[in-house]
C-alpha cells in the first residue's frame, strides 16, 4: 500500500532495523502468510483503496479537524498548538481506521468470523461496529480486570452484536486477552480472521496497521501546511501499542529538502513512577525481547518474565510496544517522554477547562507533554498535538481521581 521510502521502511519486508519479525507458533504460518500476500493484493487494488477511501469519508467521519487551540496557547504562553481531532471520529477514537480497513480485507479473503483482543474497550467497540456494518460474527477477548474497569464498552459490544469473552488468566488485562485471541485464533484459523487492535504482533500486523492509519498524518500534513505554510516544529501523539502515534508521524519521517526537521514526540504511560511495575513506559525502563509475535522494546525483569504493568490508562497499559517505534527509537528519528497518571489527568482537566474538549485519558497523555514543552518555545513554534480519542468513556476513572462528586 505504500511504497514511500523512509528511514523506518521495513527492509527486508517485516523488520524495522533489527525489530519486528514474525514469532508465532507453526500452526498460525499458513494464516500469516495468507494475510500478508491478501493484504499486499488489496494495497495495490484501486477498487479496495476506493472502497475503503468511501467508508473513512462517510461512515467513520473522515478528514477530522485541525483546530488551533487558541486559549490554551495563549494560557501557555509559548508554541502555537494544534490538535488533530481524532475524537471526533466514529466510535470516538482513531481505531476505526484500522478495523475498516482489516474488516474490508477479511471480507475480501471470505472470513466470515472476527476475533479481537481489546484493553480499555475501544478496540473491541470498533471491530464489533465494523463486524455489525459488513455482517459478520464478532468475538471480543477481554481482561476480567478491563471488564470491570469498562463496563460501559462492554454493553457497547454486545448491543452491537458482539460476544464479549473474560479472560481469567494472568493479570486479566490486555496481554492476557492477545494471547487468548491467539489460542482462538490457532483453533479456527481456516474461517477467522484475527483483527489486531494496534501496530504489535508478527509480520504483516506493525506495516499494516500503519498503512491503516497513515491517513492521521497525510491529512494534517496537508490541514498545517495550508494554515500556516509551514511544518509544524513537534508532533506529539501519546503511545500504547503505537498506532495513533505512527499513523501521525509517518509522513512527517522523511526529511524533505527544504523542510525543517519536524520533530517527533511519542508520550508513553509513566503511571505512578520509574519502578517497574509501576508504568508503561518501554523506552525508559525496557529492553529489547521477544514478546507476542514481534521483537521489540519489553518490559521485563532481570530472568525475562514480562513485567507487570500499571497507568490509569488501560489503553497505554501493556508491557511492549510496535517495532518501528523501537527502530526509531534507537536511530534518534523519533523522541519517547513519559507522563504520569497524575499529569495526565490535570491535562484532561486543563483541556476540559480550556478548550471544551475532554480527551481520552490516553490522549491526555500527548497534552501533557504539550503543557510542559509550549512554554518553553517561542509563538514562531508550532505543536500539532494528536487527539486521539474522547473522553467518554474514561468518566468513571476522571470523576474518582478529580474527585467531581462535589460535596
Ligand atoms: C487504544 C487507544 C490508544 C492506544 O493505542 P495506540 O495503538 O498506541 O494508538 C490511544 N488513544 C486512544 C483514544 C485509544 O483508544
Amino acid at each position: 500500500m505504500n511504497t514511500q521510502i523512509s528511514p523506518a521502511a521495513e527492509v527486508p519486508p517485516g523488520r524495522f532495523g533489527a525489530y519486528g519479525g514474525r514469532y508465532l507458533p507453526e500452526t498460525l504460518m499458513a494464516a500469516i502468510e495468507e494475510l500478508e500476500q491478501a493484504y499486499a493484493e488489496a494495497g495495490a487494488d484501486p477498487a479496495f483503496q476506493a472502497e475503503l477511501a468511501g467508508l473513512l469519508k462517510d461512515y467513520a467521519g473522515r478528514p477530522t479537524p485541525l483546530y488551533l487551540a487558541t486559549r490554551l496557547t495563549r494560557q501557555l504562553g509559548g508554541a502555537k498548538i494544534y490538535l488533530k481531532r481524532e475524537d471526533l471520529l466514529h466510535t470516538g477514537a482513531h481505531k476505526i481506521n484500522n478495523c475498516l480497513g482489516q474488516g474490508l480485507l477479511a471480507r475480501r479473503m471470505g472470513k466470515r468470523r472476527i476475533i479481537a483482543e481489546t484493553g480499555a474497550g475501544q478496540h473491541g467497540v470498533a471491530t464489533a461496529t465494523v463486524c455489525a456494518l459488513f455482517g459478520m460474527e464478532c468475538v471480543v477477548y477481554m481482561g476480567s480486570e478491563d471488564m470491570a474497569r469498562q463496563e460501559l464498552n462492554v454493553y457497547r459490544m454486545r448491543m452491537l452484536g458482539a460476544e464479549v469473552r473474560a479472560v481469567d488468566a494472568g493479570s486479566r488485562t490486555l496481554k492476557d486477552a492477545i494471547s487468548e485471541a491467539m489460542r482462538d485464533w490457532v483453533t479456527n484459523v481456516r474461517t477467522t480472521h484475527y483483527l489486531l487492535g494496534s501496530v504489535l504482533g508478527a509480520h504483516p500486523y506493525p506495516a499494516m496497521v500503519r498503512d491503516f492509519h497513515r491517513v492521521i498524518g497525510q491529512e494534517a500534513r496537508r490541514q498545517i501546511l495550508e494554515r500556516e505554510s509551514r511544518l509544524p516544529t513537534a508532533v506529539l501523539a501519546c503511545v500504547g501499542g503505537g498506532s495513533n502515534a505512527i499513523g501521525i508521524f509517518y509522513d512527517f519521517i522523511p526529511d524533505a529538502q527544504g523542510d525543517a526537521r519536524v520533530r517527533l514526540i511519542g508520550v508513553e504511560a509513566g503511571g505512578r513512577g520509574a519502578a517497574l511495575g509501576s508504568h508503561a513506559a518501554r523506552f525508559q525502563g525496557g529492553s529489547p525481547g521477544v514478546l507476542q509475535g514481534a521483537y521489540s522494546y519489553v518490559l521485563q525483569d532481570d530472568a525475562g518474565q514480562i513485567a507487570a504493568t500499571h497507568s490509569v490508562s488501560a489503553g497505554l497499559d501493556y508491557a511492549s510496544v510496535g517495532p518501528e517505534h523501537a527502530a526509531l527509537h534507537d536511530s534518534g528519528r523519533a523522541e519517547y517522554v513519559a507522563a504520569t497518571d497524575r499529569e495526565a489527568l490535570e491535562a484532561a482537566l486543563r483541556l476540559a477547562r480550556t478548550e471544551g474538549i475532554v480527551p481520552a485519558l490516553e490522549s491526555a497523555h500527548a497534552v501533557a507533554e504539550c503543557i510542559r514543552l509550549a512554554p518553553r518555545l517561542s509563538p514562531e513554534d508550532i505543536l500539532l498535538v494528536n487527539l486521539s480519542g474522547r473522553g467518554d468513556k474514561d468518566m468513571g476513572i476522571l470523576a474518582r481521581e478529580l474527585q467531581l462528586g462535589g460535596g
